[in-house]
């Protein structure tokens, strides 16, 4: 796809609702395409919306080994609910392992280079073989999503990505959990709009940003998924 398709499409389907995009890209992309989950409230939405529609799409969880309970019980809560199957992408060395051989708690030391190791790394190994990426990233989320389409090209990755709801409101999400009675992180009703990883992810008080919960004190506000890679440097 070129950027100048990607540009038409984002701009045709951005007053559309989120389910008629992914029906566009299941037809388009067929057994090329994956939704990766992080089973955050987003992951509910999508795989709700993709089992209503009877769409049989590639579902991937990249799994860091550090997610809360309440990540991993959410997750197994959605594939017995849809009857999903999901495929895990582990990172190619375990915690225990990475503390190894890198000395323990690198997300305190380096996080990028933890995020690195344990999140873009599998990313990319999920992304082998696949034209489009379905990704459940919201414009509201942060000031570095503002921007976000719902059609982009990721030419680093070489992969398109199909963005449903980035015009989607946090009331927009409860809203569609609500109405169809979908499990979803119960996290996100303590206080964590935004739910990583367990050492790297914190509760936000009422009216605080919504990502200051991550990587508190840090500075860092993006694991690197969703930031751009050089062309041909996703690993
Ligand atoms: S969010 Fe934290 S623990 Fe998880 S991969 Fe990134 S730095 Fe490591």
């Amino acid at each position: 796809m070129t950027a100048a398709e990607a540009d038409e499409l984002a701009r045709r389907f951005e007053p559309l609702p989120a389910q008629d995009l992914l029906a566009w890209a299941a037809e388009r992309f067929g057994d090329r395409i994956v939704l990766t989950c992080s089973w955050q409230f987003q992951s509910s939405v999508l795989v709700h919306m993709l089992h209503d529609a009877g769409l049989r799409v590639r579902i991937v969880e990249l799994d860091t080994g550090l997610l809360f309970p309440e990540t991993y019980a959410t997750r197994d809560a959605l594939i017995e609910r849809y009857d999903l199957t999901v495929e895990r992408v582990d990172p190619l060395r375990t915690v225990g392992e990475q503390a190894h051989d890198e000395g323990p708690e690198l997300w305190l030391r380096d996080p990028d280079r933890c995020c690195a190791l344990r999140k873009v790394a599998p990313l990319a190994r999920a992304l082998e073989g696949m034209d489009a990426w379905i990704t459940g990233i919201r414009r509201e989320q942060a000031s570095t999503r503002a921007a976000a389409r719902k059609v982009e090209l990721d030419a680093g990755r070489g992969v398109v990505k199909v963005q449903p709801l980035a015009d989607w409101t946090t009331e927009d999400v409860m809203g569609y959990l609500y109405a169809h009675d979908i499990p979803y992180n119960p996290l996100h009703d303590r206080g964590y709009p935004s739910i990583g990883c367990m050492p790297c992810t914190r509760a936000v008080a009422p009216g605080e940003d919504p990502r200051a919960g991550r990587w508190a004190g840090t500075g860092k506000v993006e694991c690197g998924l969703h930031l751009p890679v050089a062309e041909g440097t996703a690993d």
